[in-house]
């Protein structure tokens, strides 16, 4: 059991600023294999595809080897070796499999220059913001393990003459995850890990951008002595593939992160009677965001300034819950507006592996040309204005500056749609009712902050703007969820709200039943 309810941040360090540390992190860098050939693990073997892709690192667009692109014949093949090794995983104690999952976290442990280096290369996060994911990553096996444990300890009432026990089986068949690039090996490792915590066996596909991650985690399962087919990676495009496993009569939970889109068309397969069903699949989604931060007009300037261009440019805004709205005191945008231009100038932007970068590079072309559209029609838009950032070149990696717009009118794409890259829109406001209008412009519910110095302001706007979030903060950025103390997610169009990173996350992947006993 985890003395402790607060994650130790022991593990968060800044490699930038410790010699021994930065050394170690650019060796494992130089050493990330290249023309690797990455295979798919199914049933604990490596299974190769006619088809292959290319795997490119953003940063500089140059392929760093291939993956394979999985049909239906492997989803089938991974649907049945799931099932191969359900019963054997299932029988095992709570208790054996928490072992596992404790030889597993000691892997991990030993190979974060491997895990943060990939995770550079592959997707453009910076060295500082791997470090911070790979601790994160740390904490959601160390604490589902213990929630697992508080769990299963949960007592039922006992009388009338009856003892009750409370039993968390294993879902039934098999279940699937299916992952996303923006945080490779954090919720990419945690959505399939927690399905098998709780017994269950799985057919995962990680993001097409995050194949190497993806292939880590396989070989740590491995070294850690999972039985072959508890986790089973499928990789590539998931059209060929996922109708195979989403339409499978044993299916009996998904567990999701990733576009709104996705996760519509997933709900399709899943609740179409159309197809033979053994069991209700459970469905876990997590989806978009378009968070806000609203700034009253009694804030530290350069507080504020610093918490939205955190909230909005780390990771290069590839996060669900970056801040993409900032909804401003008209008082204080003068004041502001210089404060944000200062602070947005002075990140760097480069290849994620140097030691200076500050942003990184977007995931992919798709993404870069999708988020340099709404930098394009911002700029020929009379209705807004760029006020800092709109460079976007993709001549060498896919880098778009961090970019600031502010927002004359009421209604606005940049007010409504999720952009997931380092763009935010600005729009002030007059009184307080000028706020939640602009929330509402869309169904969006993951995160959102309010900054401000005065409490009777505060008093008025926290029960009002809270609704509109699952993860709401107060003096703080709309990023940065920290595991056990603030689970993760949202509802409305953010999705089903599952709350990773927290007890409760662990019953969408267990059928709890009941055993009376009368005396
Ligand atoms: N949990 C992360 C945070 O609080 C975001 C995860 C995501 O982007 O999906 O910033």
């Amino acid at each position: 059991k985890l003395s402790l309810k607060v994650p130790n941040n022991e593990l968060i360090i800044n490699p930038k600023e410790i010699p021994s540390e930065w050394e170690k992190y650019a060796e494992a860098v130089q050493k990330i294999p290249k023309n690797i050939d990455l295979p798919m693990i199914i049933d604990g073997k490596k299974v190769y595809s006619t088809k292959k892709v290319k795997n490119l690192n953003p940063s500089n667009g140059e392929a760093i080897g291939t993956y394979q692109q999985a049909d239906f014949s492997h989803a089938q093949q991974a649907i049945e070796a799931a099932l191969k090794a359900k019963a054997h995983w299932a029988a095992l104690s709570p208790s054996t499999r928490i072992q596992k999952f404790r030889d597993l976290e000691t892997i991990l442990l030993k190979w974060k220059y491997e895990l943060c280096a990939t995770s550079s290369v592959e997707c453009g996060y910076n060295s500082f913001e791997t470090y911070v994911e790979w601790a994160e990553l740390l904490d959601f096996v160390r604490f589902n393990n213990y929630f697992y444990a508080e769990l299963l300890a949960e007592q039922m009432g006992d009388g009338w003459g009856e003892t009750n026990h409370l039993q968390l089986r294993p879902l039934k068949g098999f279940t699937c995850a299916v992952t996303p690039f923006n945080f490779p090996q954090a919720i990419g490792y945690n959505l399939p890990l927690v399905m098998a915590l709780t017994g269950n066996t799985v057919v995962w596909k990680p993001s097409d951008d995050s194949v190497m991650s993806g292939y880590l985690l396989m070989l740590a399962l491995d070294e850690a002595g999972f039985p072959p087919g508890v986790i089973n990676m499928i990789t590539g495009d998931g059209k060929p593939c996922l109708p195979t496993v989403l339409t499978h009569p044993e299916l009996t939970a998904v567990n999701f992160t990733g576009s709104f889109a996705t996760a519509k068309a997933f709900g399709n397969y899943l609740y179409n009677s159309e197809y033979p069903r053994k069991n209700f699949p459970r469905y876990v989604a997590e989806t978009g965001g378009k968070d806000f931060l609203v700034a009253d007009k009694d804030v530290d300037i350069i507080d504020t300034a610093r918490c939205i261009t955190q909230g909005a440019f780390g990771r290069s805004g590839q996060k669900c819950s970056a801040n993409s709205v900032a909804i401003i005191d008209e008082h204080i945008w003068p004041d502001l507006r210089e404060a944000l231009i200062k602070e947005t100038n002075s990140l760097n932007i480069c290849n994620a592996v140097d030691k200076k970068c500050d942003v990184g590079p977007v995931i992919n072309e798709r993404q870069f040309d999708k988020i340099s559209s709404f930098i394009e029609r911002a700029k020929n838009d009379k209705n807004c204005k760029v006020i800092v950032g709109g460079n976007c070149d993709k001549k060498n990696g896919f880098y778009v500056s961090p970019t600031i717009i502010e927002v004359f009118t009421e209604k606005h794409e940049l007010l409504s749609e999720e952009i997931f890259g380092p763009v935010i829109a600005i729009k002030t406001y007059k009184k307080f009712e000028d706020i939640v209008p602009i929330i509402e412009l869309h169904n969006y519910r993951l995160t959102g902050s309010v900054i401000s110095r005065n409490e009777t302001f505060l008093e008025k706007a926290v029960p009002v703007l809270s609704q509109y979030a699952g993860n709401f903060y107060i003096n703080r950025k709309t990023t940065g969820a920290i595991v056990n103390m603030q689970p993760f997610g949202g509802d409305g169009a953010s999705g089903t709200n599952g709350k990773a990173g927290g007890k409760w996350y662990l019953l969408n992947f267990v059928s709890q039943g009941s055993i009376t006993r009368r005396h």
